[in-house]
């Protein structure tokens, strides 16, 4: 058994627009929200971004649906709060989301999650690679990484290949990383807990929800 790690993540609601000031308040106190304006127009509402922090769990829900801006309120009920629109497309997914967190009362739960028994999000992923990524390699003694036939061209970017059954070249079969101590900053800064997690576990393990801790 390896040793699993609780992390404090948002709890995400659904709002009707009339309802934005509920929306804030669960917001302020640590959750996410969707605010739908009509059953085709949604937002999302995010605690303030911070773009420096690579972990910010509220970037990384933006992320997740395939967006990158967002803007920061200045005035009304969510005054200093982040939004951005919801793609048409991803209307199902975040009423999804809140359909899956509808069992917590709170604005943030507590999750048990296990990266080595999990492995979800070193499959079917585009590792990118950064300069910073192939002076690691170097460093390391291990330059062929950042080359064919380690990696190829996607979208523009060079990523890691992954092989046939779409695992990451560098998943071991006990899930741990056989390039741990290098491995990329994408995978280093993935945050555990963020929707792109979840959503990792519900699309390769099938994996719903985390494990609910008692607080
Ligand atoms: S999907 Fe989440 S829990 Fe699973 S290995 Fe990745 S970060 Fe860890
Ligand atoms: S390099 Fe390591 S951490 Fe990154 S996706 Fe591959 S196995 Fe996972």
């Amino acid at each position: 058994m390896t040793e699993a790690t609780v992390v404090v993540r948002p709890v995400f609601r659904s709002y009707k627009q009339r309802f934005v000031r509920a929306c804030a308040e669960h917001v302020r106190a640590g959750g996410h929200a969707v605010v739908f304006e009509t059953d085709e127009r949604a937002y999302l509402v995010l605690p303030p971004i911070d773009a420096d922090d690579p972990h910010d769990l509220g970037f990384w829900s933006i992320l997740d649906l395939g967006k990158q801006r967002w803007t920061t309120e200045t005035e009304g009920p969510l005054k200093g709060l982040s939004t951005t629109r919801v793609p048409r497309g991803c209307l199902d997914l975040v009423k999804k989301r809140a359909t899956r967190d509808s069992e917590f009362t709170t604005s943030t739960r507590k999750m048990k999650l296990d990266c080595l028994e999990c492995g979800a999000c070193c499959r079917d992923n585009h590792v990118i690679l950064e300069p910073e990524d192939y002076t690691r390699f170097a460093e390391h003694g291990r330059p062929e990484l950042g080359k064919p036939p380690f990696t190829k061209r996607f979208d523009g970017k060079v990523v890691f290949k992954l092989a046939k059954d779409k695992a990451c070249q560098h998943l071991c079969s006990d899930n741990k990383c056989d390039i741990y101590a290098m491995r990329p900053n994408a995978c280093s800064t993935f945050p555990m807990a963020s929707e792109c997690c979840l959503y990792a576990r519900e699309e390769e393990l099938g994996i719903v929800d985390g494990v609910r801790v008692e607080s």
